[in-house]
Parts: structure tokens; sequence; C-alpha cells
């Protein structure tokens, strides 16, 4: 099993991150079964791939991944609590302790479906850094509020609550990730780039007042993105990779992502 120092990114500024996040689709043998092939893609060297299993999981994926591998793994969520009377939740040093280095926090399903405010995402940030692990927040405005003209705003307040309990050092580590709720699932479509990129501009603001380096560890897209769409997301400009759902739920898919945002970038040996 990989430890969590053997399992940190493959370079300190990784060129792009390509990640996805398995919702609620695979039992142990599917999650291992899509490990076994993703083992048998060659990930150039300067893109960092994770995959964020369901929690169920994350300790048969930790067990099958070798200890250089180039894929990071990831929870989910997990509660802000270091232990307690919280049934039904697993803390961040469990997930940690299953193998995770990375906790998604405050997914828009997680927002509209589990209670999930800005204040408890706070917590779980300031959680995952106390036990060691990356957050990924992702913010994202809904529908309404993109045709009211309030995206930009409304996200930048969403990435400097959730970063709120971090020291300027702590957040130049963390990830945000912009997902536009109305770009997210089977109804959702890929939001463009001039959508997307005020609204990126607007998270990099917000990393520049609160950041020791003036930046966020890295800011990705995710929302609908596929293999038509992944080259010119991954070229735009302040994007530093890309989170996936659907299109990355089989390995096949994810090994095609890989490929095509590879040569996009130009990584060295694609
Ligand atoms: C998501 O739900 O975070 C996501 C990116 O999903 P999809 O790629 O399926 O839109």
């Amino acid at each position: 099993m990989q430890t969590f120092s053997s399992q940190r990114s493959r370079a300190d500024e990784p060129a792009l991150w390509l990640g996805t996040s398995w919702k609620m689709t695979k039992t142990i043998g599917e999650a291992l079964a899509y490990v076994e092939q993703l083992l048998t893609v060659d990930i150039p060297s300067g893109m960092q791939v994770f995959v964020l299993p369901a929690h169920t999981a994350l300790f048969a994926v930790a067990n099958a991944l070798p200890q250089d591998s180039p894929v990071l793994l990831g929870a989910q969520d997990a509660h802000w609590a270091r232990d307690g009377a919280a049934t039904g939740e697993v803390s961040m040093r469990m997930v940690r302790d299953a193998g995770a280095s990375i906790v998604e926090l405050g997914h828009s399903e997680r927002r509209a479906a589990f209670g999930e405010t800005d204040e408890r995402i706070a917590w779980k940030v300031r959680a995952a850094v106390d036990s060691g692990l990356l957050p990924l927040v992702c913010v994202g405005e809904s529908h309404e509020i993109r045709v009211a003209g309030g995206a930009r705003d409304f996200v930048a307040s969403q990435v400097a609550a959730a970063l709120s309990g971090l020291n300027p050092t702590e957040v130049a580590r963390a990830m945000v990730a912009y997902e536009p709720v109305w770009a997210i699932g089977e109804h959702g479509r890929a939001a463009t780039l001039p959508e997307v990129t005020p609204v990126l501009d607007s998270i990099h603001e917000v990393a520049s007042a609160l950041s020791s380096t003036g930046r966020l560890r890295a800011v990705l897209y995710g929302g609908s993105v596929d293999a038509d769409n992944i080259s010119e997301l991954v070229t735009a400009d302040g994007v530093d990779g890309v989170f996936v759902g659907r299109a990355a739920w089989d390995a096949a898919g994810m090994r095609r992502l890989i490929e095509i945002a590879a040569q996009a970038r130009r990584l060295p040996g694609t």
C-alpha cells in the first residue's frame, strides 16, 4: 500500500491535473478492475492523475496502487470532526488511514442534497489540512445566478469562505475545482471558454489575496468534460487541469482523456 509521502504528486507543480470522482458507481471489484486497466496507461510525467472512489473501495484501491504510482487517490468527502458520535460519517483521518491523500469537498450534489454550507465546508477544509490531506474544494454557481450575472461574485465568495480557516501558506497548497452547477451531470452542458474564463479569473483574484504565493496549488474545471472538449479546456488560460465525472467512469474513457489532454498540452513523451 502507498504511504502518503510516496503518493504525493509526481512533481511539485504538475503541468496538468486530470482527476475523476467515481461518485456512487463502483463496487470494490469494479474499482479494482478500473485501476488495473488505468495502470496500463502511459501517463506523461507532467500530468497528475487522481481517482476518487467511494469510501468502501478506498482501502482496496490504495493497496492496488504501487508505491511509485502515477495515480493519486482521494475520497469524495469526509467529516470535519476528528472522531465521535456522527453515525454514518467517516473522518479525515479515517480516509487518510484508508489511503487517501486528496479529499473532495463541497461538491454541488452535497451542497444541494446533504446540507453542505460554506461554513461546514470551511470546517472540512481545515480538518483536511490538519489530517495531511490535500483539499479539493468544488465551487460553482446555479443557472439562476449565472443568468442574473452573479457568477463571478458568487464563486469568489464560495472560495473565500472555504479557505477562510487556512493561513496563507496552507491556502497556497489547496486546490479548487470550478464546476458550474448547470454544467454537471446528465442534464448539464459543458461551459464555453467565455463562460469559464471570467469566473476562473475571480478565483485567481481570491487566491492572489489569500495565498502566500499568490496562487492556489491548482484550479481545475469540471462539468461535462469529454473527449470532444478536453483539448480546448486544458489549453485555456487559468486552467491547471480538469475534474471529470461520466466521461471517465470507465477506464477506456479515462485513457482517452489522458491521451488527448497530454497531446493538447504537448506534455513530454506524447
Ligand atoms: C461532477 O459531477 O463533478 C462532474 C464533473 O460530472 P460530469 O463530468 O459527469 O458532468
